[in-house]
């Protein structure tokens, strides 16, 4: 049965897997229900798939790509088909916005702006598909043709988060179709209303039955097979530390290449000759953006000692004016945590840091009303910073993925770069200075993916995006978000073969000696 195209019929039917071209329940039946984090209401009833599911899903996928209906499709008419899917995100915008807005609980606003990117990564693949034919080696004979083609990797299992639920998968859909791959979509369980219509659009815009696959559900149900499956030749992930380990043991079993996009504990180092307002504007954005709900946060404040009293005042000041709101509240700006069992963690990593030694300057707590606005049917938490904090403290390792600001002091251009570097993780940092050189310097010197000077949080679709140490293993977006869905093969040609002579033909000489 395949569903009609109807919106709030895709997101209440209970029919939301959506395999090998069509919507259906999932095999047990059971379903789910989505409520927004910001207002409590119910939002969607998806289907509640399982492991059997996501095995039917994987056999479509396989057989797609066995069959070759999308690897077949020449390289630039893929790219043109992901430039109608770019705009056709444009015109289903709000629609899409809406949906985003009520599973995460962020604004309105906000998810206008993510759709936006969405689209403009889906037509920045679309442009790239088909730029980068190959490539033809000299191999030093002028008997031998030797290239270089680039191949899709095949069956491609992606597993994504709840904080920019589409987004998060735009950066896998869109290079994967691009190269020519078929894959299986697994959102997470709690924002799962964007992948469904994704899928819409993809059938509407007549991708081959097969080639895109959904399943949604609980990791522990339906992920495992997406990780260890042997038709899966790619996982790609995006989400935790702790679940990137389990996947990347899980595809152990059968090498798979494997994708890691972790999370991380982002250093913004303010020097003391920096544009103040517009790096305690920045800093703020860094930090409170979403609640703090950002994989790249700036939660980790590093100071110059001789303006850290100013700095942090005026922070813990401008921090308190945060006004907070559920997706429809036009006067808000930030939003809800993604559930109480988030809120609970990241309230944990707070009162731990306090434990610890560190100085609660502001927030530290669940907001249940705010200026007379009622928040309780919400996941609210106040913006929160806390001082005199270490580096060997949890609250400044450990990612608390919430509206937290830790903040640690230096004296020395080596003691900024040191502190920066101390963690596990490595996806993000900025600097701010004045002086252009020693901009360059610490931006060289830290060790991470991106590293911001005098902003914070910008990316670009055709700049990639990843992680050094334990944000994670490869690159998406730009050239390289391309690359990870391909597999470079070699072919040699001998265009007049020779005997080697190599092993000797013993017969042969037999008969010459006798
Ligand atoms: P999570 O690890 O809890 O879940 C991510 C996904 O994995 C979900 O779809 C979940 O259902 C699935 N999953 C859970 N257990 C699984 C299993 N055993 N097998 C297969 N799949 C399983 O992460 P989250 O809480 O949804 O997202 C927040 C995290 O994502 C943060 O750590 C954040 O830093 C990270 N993140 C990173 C980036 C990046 O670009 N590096 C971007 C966004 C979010």
């Amino acid at each position: 049965m395949s569903l009609p195209q109807n919106t709030n019929q895709l997101l209440h039917s209970g029919s939301s897997l959506f395999i090998d071209g069509r919507f259906r329940s999932a095999d047990t039946g059971r379903t789910r229900e989505i409520t927004c984090p910001g207002t409590g209401e119910h939002v969607a009833t998806v289907s509640e798939g399982t492991g059997a599911d996501s095995e039917r899903a994987i056999a479509a996928a396989r057989a797609s790509f066995d069959s070759g209906v999308w690897t077949s499709v020449p390289a630039p008419q893929r790219g043109d088909f992901l430039l109608r899917v770019a705009a056709r995100l444009l015109e289903r915008q709000e629609e899409f916005a809406r949906a985003e807005a009520l599973d995460t609980g962020k604004r309105m606003y906000e998810a206008r702006l993510d759709i936006q990117d969405i689209a403009d990564s889906f037509s920045y693949f679309g442009k790239l598909s088909g730029q980068e034919p190959g490539r033809v080696v000299d191999a030093g004979d002028a008997n031998v043709v030797s290239r270089i083609v680039y191949e899709p990797v095949g069956v491609v299992s992606m597993i994504t988060p709840w904080n920019y639920p589409l987004l998060q998968a735009a950066w896998k859909i869109a290079p994967a179709l691009a190269a020519g791959c078929s894959f299986i979509l697994k959102p997470a369980e709690l924002t799962p209303s964007t992948a469904i219509l994704m899928m819409d659009v993809l059938q509407e815009l007549g991708l081959p039955a097969g080639v895109a696959n959904l399943v949604t559900g609980a990791g522990s149900a339906v992920g495992p097979a997406l990780s260890a499956h042997r038709d899966v030749d790619m996982v790609s992930f995006t989400g935790g530390l702790a679940t990137g380990r389990v996947i990347a043991a899980a595809a152990a079993g059968t090498v798979k290449k494997v994708a890691l996009e972790l999370g991380g504990k982002n250093p913004n180092v303010i020097f003391a000759d920096a544009d103040f307002d517009a790096a305690v504007d920045n800093a703020l954005n860094g930090a409170f953006v979403h609640s703090g709900q950002v994989c790249s946060a700036g939660a980790r404040l590093v100071v110059e000692e001789s303006i850290a009293e100013a700095f942090v005042d005026e922070l813990v000041r401008r921090a308190r004016l945060i006004r907070l709101g559920g997706p429809f509240d036009e006067n808000a700006e930030t939003g809800p945590l993604i559930s109480a069992a988030h809120l609970a963690k990241v309230d944990a990593y707070v009162q731990a840091g306090i434990a610890e030694g560190a100085r609660l300057r502001c927030g530290g707590r669940k907001a249940t009303n705010q200026d007379g606005k009622d928040l309780e049917s919400g996941h609210f938490y106040l913006p929160t910073i806390l001082d005199r904090v270490t580096g060997t403290m949890s609250v400044a390792r450990e990612e608390a993925f919430g509206p937290t600001l830790t903040v640690e002091t230096f004296r020395t251009e080596a003691q900024a770069v040191a502190i920066g570097n101390d963690t596990d993780y490595g996806l993000a940092g900025a600097v701010w200075t004045r002086d252009a050189g020693r901009a360059q310097r610490v931006a060289g010197a830290l060790r991470h993916g991106t590293v911001w000077i005098n902003d914070f949080h910008p990316y670009l679709p055709q700049a990639e995006w990843g992680g050094f140490g334990q944000s994670g293993v490869g690159r998406e977006l730009g050239p390289t978000g391309l690359a990870e869905y391909q597999e470079a093969k070699h072919i040699y040609q001998n265009l007049d073969p020779q005997v080697t002579g190599w092993f000797e033909d013993q017969a042969q000489a037999q008969d010459k000696d006798s």
